[in-house]
């Protein structure tokens, strides 16, 4: 199993497939995604020879993300090749749910099991001013046909800004009385590009938490393989809560995730370096042996936290470059 000096265990991967992405989040890519020159995102080969050596090391879970995933036109034989890998018990996507009405049957049966979906508001006027589209009744459609096809599991994302704790927690709670989807409140993480709105719109979980432990909810295990959460339940509630809260105390003491991004780098943190090339390492399975060895002497210089409280966001512009 990969670890690093911290004797912290990898057994999670995060693969953004593009920094593409159609939708315009205030928090994300307030101005939509711009690129004067079309880089060279993975090929299925070099996504195969990854995910082969990542789950060779002991990784079980693969999360594709992006930018967004679903405009990748290759994004079912990613999927396949995911899926198939020995080793892979879990494979997940983080999607923005544009396609996912269209395509979820077809990602279903190409081995996809878990689906996170980004809904950042239950109102649809407030959806569009966070979004920047009018997508709101499509990618509604998406979370109802995805919960026709029974994946594994099924989580709503929402970015958890001052608005949304004002306005908008009581919904999402309405929201899952009755449906098995667990509802991951994210606060917001400072980006490079547009540290004001971090400024403006930052509030931390921890209110939250108290209100859900106040009104009956209690606190889940972690699972090993588990992602950022912490996870409430409640009796009453067929839904549950995850609450992710990178400011918090300790956060980083319990990561299991590591990032490739589109281009073929090796990202230790979120917020950190420019990332490790590995895509010299990505024209043979003869290379299996180099690229195992990069990855793991990489892995020894993984700091023990990010430093987001010092206003340090490292080298990502946005998560859509590496992938949230
Ligand atoms: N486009 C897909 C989507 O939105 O679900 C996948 C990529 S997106 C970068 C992955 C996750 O990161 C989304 O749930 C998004 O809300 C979250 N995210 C993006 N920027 C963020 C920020 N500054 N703070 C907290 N979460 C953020
Ligand atoms: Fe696109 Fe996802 Fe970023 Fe929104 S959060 S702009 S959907 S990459």
């Amino acid at each position: 199993m990969l670890s690093d000096s911290f004797s912290r265990q990898f057994s999670y991967l995060r693969l953004s497939l593009t920094e593409v992405c159609n939708f315009k989040c205030n928090y994300c890519l307030p101005d939509g995604y711009h690129c004067d020159t079309p880089k060279s995102e993975l090929k299925l080969s070099e996504i195969a020879l990854l995910a082969r050596c990542f789950a060779d090391l002991g990784t079980n879970k693969i999360r594709l993300t992006g930018g967004e995933p679903s405009l990748r036109k290759d994004l079912v034989e990613v999927i396949e090749i995911c899926s198939q890998t020995e080793g892979i018990e879990h494979l997940a996507m983080t999607t923005n749910g544009f396609k996912l009405a269209k395509h979820a049957k077809q990602w279903k049966q190409a081995g996809l099991n878990h689906i996170n979906i980004s809904v950042d508001s239950l109102d649809p006027r407030q959806f569009a001013a966070i979004t920047g589209t009018n997508s709101f009744v499509k990618v509604m459609a998406g979370v109802d046909e995805a919960l026709n096809q029974g994946f594994r599991s099924i989580k709503l994302n929402a970015v958890l800004i001052k608005q949304l704790a004002k306005h908008g927690f009581e919904q999402y709670l309405n929201w899952i009385k009755h449906r098995p989807v667990e509802v991951r409140f994210i606060e917001v993480m400072e980006i490079g590009a547009n540290p004001e709105y971090f400024e403006q719109h930052h509030i931390a979980g921890t209110g939250f938490k108290q209100q859900l432990l106040s009104r009956g909810w209690q606190a889940q295990i972690r699972a090993h393989n588990a992602g950022p959460a912490e996870v409430f339940y409640h009796p009453d509630y067929a839904g549950k809560v995850g609450l992710i809260m990178p400011y918090a105390k300790d956060f980083c003491s319990t990561c299991n995730r590591l990032r490739v991004s589109s281009q073929g780098r090796l990202h230790l943190c979120l917020f950190g370096e420019e990332g490790i090339e590995l895509r010299d390492l990505l024209y043979s399975p003869l290379q299996q042996a180099a690229l195992t060895q990069r990855i793991e002497q990489a892995l020894l210089s993984k700091k023990g936290t990010h430093f987001l409280h010092d206003g340090n966001t490292g080298a990502t512009p946005h998560l859509a470059s590496i992938g949230g």
